[in-house]
């Protein structure tokens, strides 16, 4: 094993865990947010960053690459039941870009923190040739909601339409055509914010899409220690006909969410709307996905960096 691409993205992160020992008391690398328990609540933490040509192109409006980049981040700390605080921005600028292309980014920026009533409280700024975005964003969650928390069987929903973004960045790397909203998801996703609050109550364990739902879905059985069973019948595609099912729940940057819950709870959150019943958890240790009573066996899982 010579190079980072023949160890893999995850493979790579189990290789940091195994060198750095993570606190007993906090919940560290392997969830969606790092969770520090304080006196009366627990702080989250959580970073991404966004490069160009993989998660933007360098035409992608400055507008929306601000929405795009602070989401991505509330996304996490939604997925962890938790309420975003603060945020830090490191960015990589070239100095031949345009100011008034940056006062977009910035007002845009301002507007999306102010409404999801998020400060911009620090952050770096340094120069590359190529833009770089890297937002930390801190929240807080009395009962943070984790990867681990499935049991054997539970429900499996998932929220709004999956493969949105898959269909939007093809369409644009191609230049083919998309539905607008496929485009809107790639370019400006909006984490699922709107649903979150009804969503708590219920959930036993959260994962946003980010990876794509299989890989995520996996994500949570390997942390809970559970299987699944995932029927692609019950789960709303977007219509775009450019790409098929497999390549839709491989691709990621969904945005969406995806949770567990007792069977008892069911039609309380179908009720919720925009959720979908996806399949069930069961003591396997493996995803078994099916297709109109067929199993299907996909060639990839998700979205890997390397
Ligand atoms: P997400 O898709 O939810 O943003 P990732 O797949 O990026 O999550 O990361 C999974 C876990 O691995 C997270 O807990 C994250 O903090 C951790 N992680 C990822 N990259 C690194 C790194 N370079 N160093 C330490 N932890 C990392
Ligand atoms: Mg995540």
């Amino acid at each position: 094993m010579d190079t980072i691409k023949d160890l893999g993205e995850f493979g790579f992160i189990e290789k940091i865990k195994t060198i750095f020992e993570q606190p007993d008391n906090v919940i560290g690398i392997g969830d969606d947010c790092a969770v520090i328990p304080m006196l009366d609540t627990n702080l989250l933490v959580t970073v991404d960053t966004l490069i160009e040509n993989v998660h933007f192109f360098n035409n992608h409006s400055m507008d929306k690459l601000a929405i795009k980049a602070l989401n991505v981040n509330i996304s996490d700390i939604i997925a962890c039941g938790g309420i975003p605080k603060w945020a830090f921005l490191s960015i990589s600028l070239n100095p031949m870009m345009q100011i008034s292309k940056l006062d977009i980014f910035l007002n845009q920026l301002h507007k999306q923190c102010e409404r999801h009533n998020i400060y911009l409280i620090g952050g770096n700024t340094t120069k590359d040739d190529k833009l770089s975005i890297n937002i930390t964003l801190i929240g807080e969650a009395q009962k943070p909601i984790l990867r681990s928390g499935a049991k054997a069987g539970q429900d499996v929903f998932v929220t709004g339409k999956i493969g949105c973004s898959a269909c939007g960045f093809w369409a644009l790397k191609n230049k083919t055509k998309a539905h607008s909203k496929c485009l809107e998801r790639f370019l400006a996703p909006q984490a699922r914010t709107d649903l979150i609050a009804q969503i708590k109550p219920y959930a036993t364990c959260m994962i946003d899409i980010s990876d794509g739902l299989l890989q995520d879905a996996n994500h949570v059985c390997r942390a809970s220690k559970v299987g699944m069973e995932i029927f692609l019948e019950q789960v709303k595609f977007c219509e775009c006909d450019n790409l098929n099912m497999i390549d839709k729940i491989t691709f990621g940057e969904d945005y969406e969410l995806l949770f567990c819950a007792e069977r008892r709870h069911r039609e309380h959150i179908l009720a919720i709307g925009d959720v979908s019943l996806i399949g069930y958890t069961n003591d396997s240790q493996k995803i078994t996905i099916y297709h109109n009573g067929n199993i299907v066996k996909p060639d990839k899982y998700g979205f890997t960096h390397f």
